[in-house]
């Protein structure tokens, strides 16, 4: 029986979208146009939230209650990046019995909303393919799998080439 996918954090991100077969998709990287981070807007100062904040600006000088839900940009520049090769203390929740897996995470920044997102970096993906600069790309991603549940998330793709 297939896994249900499931967001591992329900309205951060935009579900992948349906592929489509006309060619259009192949551009770019050829990964999922629709893939989008969701954060929110607040519109009375234009400051951008993510994760999203759906209550009140956290502008310390605007007043502003009304933010509107916007997808993120899809593409950033890598502001830092590190690894995590060892199994965190808790209260980091992870399954002992199962073999930790190193993982590369990635802060990047987006231009247009004058912030840092982090994520992990795409499988496959080292501490040598990244550098200060270089630009990344949003793709949909597998954070882990239980009997029942797909638990998805975003990862980071190095581009190659830094600005
Ligand atoms: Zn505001």
């Amino acid at each position: 029986m297939a896994r249900a996918r499931k967001p591992v954090v329900a309205g951060w991100f935009t579900e992948a979208g349906p592929h489509t077969d006309d060619g259009a998709a192949a551009q770019d990287t050829g990964a999922d146009q629709d893939f989008r981070l969701i954060g929110t807007r607040c519109q009375d100062c234009g400051s951008v939230f993510f994760p999203r904040e759906d209550t009140f600006c956290r502008n310390p000088v605007c007043s502003g209650t009304t933010l509107e839900e916007i997808p993120l940009s899809r593409r950033g520049h890598v502001w830092s990046y590190t690894d995590g090769r060892y199994r965190p203390p808790a209260p980091y929740v992870s399954d002992p019995a199962r073999e930790w897996e190193p993982y590369v995470l990635v802060a990047v920044e987006l231009a247009a909303e004058r912030m840092v997102v982090l994520g992990q970096a795409a499988p496959g993906t080292a501490l040598a393919d990244l550098a200060v600069g270089m630009e990344v790309e949003l793709v949909p991603g597998v954070l882990n799998e239980d009997d029942e549940t797909t638990w998805t998330t975003w990862h980071w793709q190095p581009l190659g080439g830094t600005r």
